[in-house]
């Protein structure tokens, strides 16, 4: 099978070779699938570029942390040759081989069938973004903020996760506040159904213990500091879902939003999702994408031959919507 193999250097650096590789190379797993679609997150930009050390297998390592395609053997009742199943999380891609290969081995249990109403690349240009952004938007339904109970913010807002947290919001009909840093981002923002764009710069300030309540919910992007402001500005009982840290890792708040207005601060980690959580988040994706909430959301489609120039792009940023790689392009 053809694959895009990273290599590290003896000076730690990283290559990427696209290579011809035996299937008995492949890890263990129970289920065989001939891989159609993966996509180039930013987190497979800083394993491909060797930026970020994601990779926490043994070298050479196929990376791709989604990918989606049609069984061909299964040792498991619950897929048979023909279905079509997406993979996500549980370390594909950093630990297991991932999406960068024409076929992978999966475990049946990590693995979620492609919704009616989806192809295998409407499937990878939702992905982890779109999946995290669901299991964010889930819980803060379930967990009491409905719609016209006031804004939800979004922050990071123009990035995957944010982009398909805020139309998902939008069409759950929440108000939605997009909190971003691009200026060009705005009418994109206004098209995917944010009601209100809000400055990058206003949240970055240092926070209050306390602010003016703004919120009813978020979907944090951010982290640092952003995240420490979303939750003194979050109002009663209101759900802030974290999901990232791309402005930081730290987080200094206090107690008081906490003891004194109930919020509730929600980790999002799609890795791990149960089955259950993985089969409702991607619903979601499939009913929205149905009613053309993602059609905004940019997909550039690349081969994998072209996988380690956009690595490159993707860690500088220059990146706009979501990349998806078509396995089947350039063979
Ligand atoms: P993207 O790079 O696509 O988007 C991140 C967005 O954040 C950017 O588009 C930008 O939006 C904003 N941003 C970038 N740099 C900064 C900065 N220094 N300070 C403030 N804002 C900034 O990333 P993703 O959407 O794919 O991922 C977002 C985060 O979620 C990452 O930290 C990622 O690791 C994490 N993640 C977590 C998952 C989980 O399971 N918890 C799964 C997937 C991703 P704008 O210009 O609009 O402000």
């Amino acid at each position: 099978m053809h694959a895009l193999r990273l290599h590290r250097e003896a000076d730690g650096s990283m290559r990427a070779l696209l290579e011809d590789v035996s299937e008995d190379e492949m890890p263990a797993g129970d289920v065989l699938i001939d891989v159609s679609h993966s996509a180039l997150n930013y987190k497979d930009g800083l394993a491909v570029t060797g930026k970020g050390k994601i990779i926490r297998g043994s070298f050479p390592f196929v990376p791709g942390i989604d990918l989606a395609g049609i069984v061909v053997e299964s040792a498991s009742a619950e897929f048979a040759p023909g279905d079509g199943v997406i993979l996500t999380g549980w370390g594909t891609g950093e630990e297991r081989w991932g999406g960068y290969a024409e076929r992978a081995r999966a475990s049946a249990e990590h693995l979620v069938p492609i919704p009616d109403g989806m192809s295998a690349a409407d499937a990878m240009h939702a992905g982890t973004a779109g999946v995290t952004a669901s299991l964010a938007v889930e819980a803060i339904g379930r967990l009491g903020v409905a719609p016209g109970s006031g804004a939800v913010c979004v922050t990071g807002a123009s990035g995957g996760v944010g982009s398909f947290a805020v139309a998902l919001l939008a069409r759950a009909g929440h108000e939605v506040h997009a909190v971003t840093g691009s200026a060009g981002a705005h009418d994109y923002l206004r098209r995917l159904g944010a009601s209100e764009v809000v400055d990058r710069a206003e949240l970055e300030a240092s926070a209050p213990a306390l602010g003016r309540a703004r919120w009813s919910g978020a979907v944090d992007n951010v982290g640092g500091a952003t995240l420490a402001h979303v939750i003194a500005t979050t109002g009663r009982h209101g759900v802030v879902a974290a999901c990232g840290n791309v402005g930081g890792a730290d987080l200094h708040t206090t107690v008081y939003p906490f003891i004194l207005r109930g919020v509730v601060l929600f980790g999002v980690d799609s890795n791990t999702a149960t089955a259950a959580a993985r089969e409702a988040a991607w619903s979601l994706l499939a009913d929205a994408h149905a009613a053309g909430a993602f059609d905004a959301i940019g997909r550039t489609t690349i081969t994998l031959a072209e996988v380690p120039a956009w690595a490159e792009r993707i860690t500088e940023g220059r990146t706009r919507g979501r990349v998806v790689v078509e396995l089947a392009a350039g063979r």
